[in-house]
């Protein structure tokens, strides 16, 4: 294979229901090694599902998900323990995974013995943390002792014990300060330069996957809205939930201004568009029938009854307005 077709992970029509609330729809990409996707969208929109599906802690009702070519269609005890190790998750609030009665030597300790099996030596250790820039004088300490970013760094620090080949990031600066969130985001950055690894970051701004997503996707009610590399997105034409979502972003400088209205329930709009209810340019066929989806350059994929020539001019005048 060449190295553009060189897929750490490969999402096939993935689908979880949780009771009658479809939470991920259909969903399918692909991330190549050493690529970062970001997803984006409210919650609720499915994105931590379909991480925990990717991460073997739930089963997605249908769908492939392949790592390496390898269908991984598994829940996480009854995978191989390279697989296991090959994908590794952080969280948004570190201190939910971090045994609090255990020092963070303990814990890098246990991530070196299970996910890179090897001896624990005092040298193994204080290289993971001088890797993600923890003073080795935090080894000794627990969880509670530390600051959000360090323990973020900790987190960080074990999901890369085992040399991983993709990393789920799931909001993981979403809790932290501001400032805090650019050191944790340049970490990160650093790691993937070093090590190649792939990551599926998650956020609910634009603004923050912006900063190191070469491709980004935009979720909203378990279903892919839009998808295409950053630089695509930005220029436009954006599908109009990701141009709310832009203009909401903590990060785009501007004023922000806040999504109007809260998100319908999932069941009453399968018909329509998932967004017709709080969509400013909304159409009386977009209440009548699903959106199909529009192509790009570059894979760039929108779902929208509008065509990629009135996304491009946000002031087009719509046929019909409801
Ligand atoms: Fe808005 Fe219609 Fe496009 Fe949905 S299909 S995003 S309601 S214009
Ligand atoms: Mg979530």
């Amino acid at each position: 294979a060449s190295a553009d077709d060189d897929y750490v992970l490969e999402l096939e029509h993935i689908s979880k229901r949780f009771r009658n609330l479809v939470v991920c729809d259909d969903i399918s990409f692909k991330i190549k090694r050493g690529e970062t996707l970001g997803l984006v969208g409210e919650s609720g929109s499915g994105k931590s599902t379909l991480a925990r599906c990717i991460a073997g802690l739930t089963l997605p009702d249908s769908g492939i998900i392949r790592l390496n070519g390898k269908d991984l269609s598994l829940r996480i005890e009854r995978r191989s323990m390279a697989s296991v190790r090959a994908v590794q998750m952080v969280f948004q609030s570190p201190e939910n995974t971090l045994n609090p009665s255990f020092s963070v030597r303990a814990i890098l300790g246990r991530a070196i013995s299970r996910l890179a099996q090897k001896a624990v030596s005092p040298d193994r250790l204080e290289k993971l943390a001088e890797n993600v820039r923890l003073p080795q004088v935090f080894l000794d300490r627990r969880p509670r002792q530390l600051s959000g970013g360090q323990k973020q760094r900790v987190a960080i620090a074990r999901a890369f014990a085992g040399q991983p080949e993709l990393v789920l990031c799931d909001e993981p600066v979403s809790a932290l300060d501001t400032s805090v969130q650019a050191g944790i985001l340049y970490l990160l950055t650093r790691l993937q330069n070093e090590e190649r690894v792939s990551y599926l970051f998650i956020s609910h701004d634009l603004g923050v996957v912006r900063y190191l997503a070469d491709r980004i996707g935009v979720m909203y009610l378990g279903q892919m809205l839009e998808i295409g590399t950053s630089a695509d997105i930005f220029a436009g034409p954006r599908h109009p939930y990701a141009d709310a979502l832009l203009r909401a972003s903590s990060l785009d400088g501007g004023e922000t201004s806040p999504l109007p209205a809260a998100m319908p329930d999932a069941q009453v709009t399968e018909q329509s568009c998932r967004f017709a209810a709080r969509c400013p340019r909304a159409m009386a066929t977009c209440i009548s029938a699903p959106p199909p989806v529009r192509e790009g350059e570059n894979g760039h994929q929108i779902r929208c009854h509008l065509t990629l020539e009135q996304l491009c001019h946000p002031g087009t005048p719509t046929p019909v307005s409801i």
